[in-house]
């Protein structure tokens, strides 16, 4: 099976196969393996080449190998009264974090992280949409979602409030950056990844990589492999 030799695992495997997907996209043959491998990557590829897969299926392997681990780990006891008393919220503590230009585009990037994870029972997906309320987010964020899909705006927000944490990010993926700088969110940006550790995984796709996307990704990539579609 093609995926599977680009080093996806069966469960995810089986979800592309049920949506119909048999053959990986050029963007996905390259961009798969290397960030499965731990690498930042630069990728320019145009919409419709099946880019939403090269980021998320790499993703998602990484989380399914890290919910393994810790299904295997012991539990922590609970303590006294802890299952009783109604918890102040904790702030969400996500491993992936994809930025999206628009909410149309994070919608879209939500169903694909759901239908490529559907056979992982750990991973929650949850996108953080500008004009969605923010009580009904809130009560998404308490349920703890490993993957936020979110615009820049509103990740801000509940950033600066204290309803998100990023200090356990473990990988970021910037989609469609060259229209987040045409939109004018280069400071949300920075503000947002200032907020990461040094440590995570970056991921850059944009379908034109110029000046002032190189800028940008001399910033915040560490050693790219650079792919072009
Ligand atoms: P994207 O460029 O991510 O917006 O994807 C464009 C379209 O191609 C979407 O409808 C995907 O569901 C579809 N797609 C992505 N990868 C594959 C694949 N390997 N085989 C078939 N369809 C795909």
């Amino acid at each position: 099976e093609a995926f599977a030799a680009l080093g996806l695992a069966p469960e995810i495997v089986s979800a592309l196969i049920a949506t119909g997907y048999t053959v990986p996209t050029a963007v996905q043959e390259q961009a798969i393996p290397a960030a499965i491998s731990g690498r930042d990557l630069l990728v320019s590829s145009p919409t419709g080449s099946g880019k939403t897969a090269a980021f998320m299926l790499p993703a998602i392997q990484r989380f399914s190998e890290a919910a393994l681990a810790a299904a295997a780990a012991p539990r922590a006891p609970r303590a006294e009264g802890e299952a009783r008393r109604r918890p102040v919220q904790q702030a969400a503590r996500p491993g992936l974090l994809v930025l999206t230009p628009t909410r149309e585009l994070a919608m879209q990037v939500t169903v694909a992280s759901e239908t490529y994870g559907k056979h992982l029972r750990r991973l929650r997906t949850v996108s953080i949409l500008g004009g969605v309320p923010y009580r009904q987010q809130l009560a998404l964020l308490a349920k703890q979602p490993e993957i936020l899909v979110a615009t820049p705006g509103r990740l801000l927000d509940h950033l600066e409030r204290g309803r998100i944490d990023l200090s356990q990010l473990q990988m970021l993926v910037l989609d469609e950056a060259d229209r987040m700088l045409d939109m004018g969110f280069i400071d949300d940006i920075e503000t947002i990844v200032a907020a990461t550790p040094p440590s995570r995984q970056t991921l850059l796709f944009s379908a034109t990589i110029d000046g002032k996307i190189s800028s940008l990704t001399k910033r915040l990539l560490k050693d790219p492999i650079r792919i072009e579609i």
